[in-house]
């Protein structure tokens, strides 16, 4: 793994937190997109060393929504780059942890990435991603 490429927060409405976080970070967000195949609106922020991604659902079934009627707004997960994405979703499946895709989807911010199950990873979901070229 290379730096903490982001972390996502799941929020109940992007407006309040992007007001939020520009305060909090004193930067606007420099990207928003949307990944529809997730049911997700992702605002992004940069922050020094790393991102900040905000997760907002776009529809009721989004892991976005579900998470937060389980656990409430906040940290949703943590991302680490990488530069190759397959072989270090082999490297690591073969040290025992289990994904939950563990073929590489497309993400936000021109990403490819995959996540770990969080009952591999002590109860917190990680993020793996690759630039694409
Ligand atoms: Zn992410």
């Amino acid at each position: 793994m290379k730096q903490v490429e982001h972390i996502g927060i799941a929020v109940k409405d992007l407006e309040t937190s992007i007001a939020l976080y520009t305060k909090l970070l004193g930067v606007k967000p420099y990207k928003k997109e949307e990944v529809a195949s997730e049911g997700v609106m992702t605002v992004f922020f940069d922050a020094g060393n790393t991102k900040i991604e905000l997760l907002g659902a776009t529809r009721e079934d989004s892991p976005i929504a579900k998470f937060i009627e389980k656990r409430g707004e906040g940290i949703h997960h943590i991302a680490f780059a990488v530069d190759n994405i397959r072989n270090k979703i082999a490297e690591k499946t073969a040290h025992g942890f289990e994904l939950i895709n563990s073929e590489p989807k497309n993400g936000a911010d021109n990403k490819l990435i995959a996540f770990f199950h969080p009952k591999s990873t002590g109860n917190v979901l990680v993020e793996i991603c690759e630039e694409k070229g």
